[in-house]
């Protein structure tokens, strides 16, 4: 008789499991959407709020790159724990002793490189894959080298994730360039040099830009440009980025 008194029990287990997995269905088909839709709601206006107050009111006019700030989810190029700071005025630490530029400088630097639909751009310093997401918006193609093979690989499957198929990276030394891809229309370095690299300005096309932080503690931003002659090197701001890293150090 056991037996008897044992089938109402394990019908009713049966109909908790039920009950679970239904919840659980529900939450995926309905909630998950309603709530990660709200939070995309949510970071769509704080970009919007970026753009405007960081960006056009400190002078940024190019409408290709306030398109391409627009656009870009910085959200998901910084850490899951600081997602909520995403679109604050600073730049923010990604791992391994280094940062996703500020907003502003992003923009400021795009625009600085006067960008061309059909260019062929050099990125020095992937990080987090923001400013190459930002200038594949832009350009025909990017190459990015980044020296820290852990930025390199999350870069690498965070940008074919989210359909940036005209951007290459490369895990590598920044300060040797890509001979292979060379000359580019503009190369924009994104961690600080002491000098001016000149293995980069070799591979910069002639009538091509440089964007570049140089120096250590003290750091200026310059626009280097090749010309039929040599380079023309203008001063633009004063910054703060990470060191440019050799690899033997
Ligand atoms: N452009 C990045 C910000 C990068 S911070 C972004 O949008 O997130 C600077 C990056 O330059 C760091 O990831 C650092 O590891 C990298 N870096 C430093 N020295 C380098 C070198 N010699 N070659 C290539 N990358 C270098």
């Amino acid at each position: 008789m056991a037996g008897a008194s044992l089938q109402p029990e394990i019908m009713k287990k049966i109909h908790k499991k039920k009950k679970k997995l239904l919840l659980a269905i529900i939450f995926v088909l309905v909630l998950y959407p309603v709530y990660s839709g709200r939070e995309e709601g949510k970071f769509a206006r704080e970009r919007e709020s970026m753009v405007k107050n960081q960006i056009e009111t400190r002078g940024i006019i190019d409408p290709q790159v306030l398109r391409a700030m627009r656009k870009v989810r910085r959200h998901l190029f910084v850490p899951e724990r600081l997602r909520r700071l995403a679109y604050i005025d600073s730049p923010l630490p990604i791992g391994y002793k280094q940062t996703i530029s500020q907003p502003f400088i992003v923009a400021y630097m795009t625009e600085a490189a006067q960008l061309k639909n059909g260019d062929r751009v050099l990125e020095i310093g992937t990080g987090s894959g923001y400013q190459a997401a930002v200038l594949a918006e832009i350009v025909d193609h990017v190459y990015t080298i980044e020296i820290v093979k852990e930025l390199a690989d999350s870069a690498l499957e965070k940008l074919k994730k989210f359909g940036y198929y005209n951007v290459t990276v490369k895990w590598g030394d920044g300060y040797k360039g890509w001979p292979e891809h060379a000359p580019f229309d503009a190369i924009i370095v994104t961690a600080s040099p002491s000098e001016v690299p000149e293995e980069l300005v070799k591979q910069l096309k002639v009538g091509g830009r440089m964007v570049v932080p140089i120096g250590s503690f003290f750091q200026e931003l310059y626009l280097i440009e090749r010309t039929e002659s040599g380079i023309q090197k203008n001063k633009l701001v004063p910054v703060r980025f990470v060191p440019m890293i050799h690899p033997e150090e």
